[in-house]
């Protein structure tokens, strides 16, 4: 299998092969199909499997075939993640797949200063890469807004729970629409994890590495 065969458009195979990528690895090989194809997924992988592609390909090819910009404070895609530096990492990847596309992907994660992520979202955002208790701190400064998101993913879930952002997490689910399409990826499967897919999940697909 390669990337040509997976539906994705030709800028991002340009971009793919400019950075060296060519063969999809197993967890993309068979998240992906499924991910273009519309389904949730729910993801069990490690780090350094090349998850961030298995949902971040299918995502900003979805979003580029989207008409129109994306409204004022308003994401059309949402990736959350436990840390700052997974948060950091997995926005450079998505700016790496989506280079010289006119796709807006920000970040906005604790630690840095608030007011030039409010100003950087009140342009309107296609992919916000969060920390969820920033997002919940900017949502509570009516600075980003969550009811046009079209795409959510949940990366590192177990470490997300074991972060204490469950009640976080639960804070962010209903202000999403119903009709999105979810991926969850995590290393474990604790016993958690089942709230968590029963809150964010419908009829997903399950891959393993
Ligand atoms: P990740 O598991 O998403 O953190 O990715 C781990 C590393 O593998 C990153 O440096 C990616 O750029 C790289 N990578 C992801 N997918 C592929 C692939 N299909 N072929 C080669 N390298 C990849």
């Amino acid at each position: 299998m390669t990337f040509e065969t997976l539906g994705l458009p030709a800028r991002i195979l340009k971009n793919l092969a400019e950075m060296g990528i060519s063969d999809p690895s197993p967890i993309q090989a068979k998240a992906i199909p499924l991910a273009m194809e519309g389904r949730d997924v729910m993801g069990l992988a490690q780090t350094g499997t090349g998850k961030t592609a298995a949902f971040g390909l299918p995502i900003v090819s979805k979003l580029l075939r989207l008409e129109g910009r994306p409204d004022p404070k308003s994401v059309r895609g949402l990736v959350l993640a436990p840390t700052r530096e997974l948060a950091g990492q997995i926005r450079d990847n998505l700016r790496a797949y989506a280079e010289g596309t006119s796709l807006r992907i920000n970040l906005v994660v604790g630690g840095a200063g608030i007011n030039g992520q409010i100003n950087r979202l009140q342009r309107g955002t296609d992919v916000l890469v969060a920390t969820p208790g920033r997002l919940i701190d900017l949502l509570d400064r009516r600075a980003v807004r969550l009811d046009k998101a079209k795409f959510l993913v949940l990366d590192e879930a177990d470490q997300m729970l074991d972060l204490g952002f469950i009640h976080a997490l639960r804070r962010i689910a209903p202000l999403l629409p119903k009709e999105r399409q979810t991926m969850l990826f995590s290393a474990t499967m604790p016993k958690q994890m089942a709230e968590l897919s029963e809150a964010y999940l419908t009829d997903a697909v399950r891959v393993e590495t």
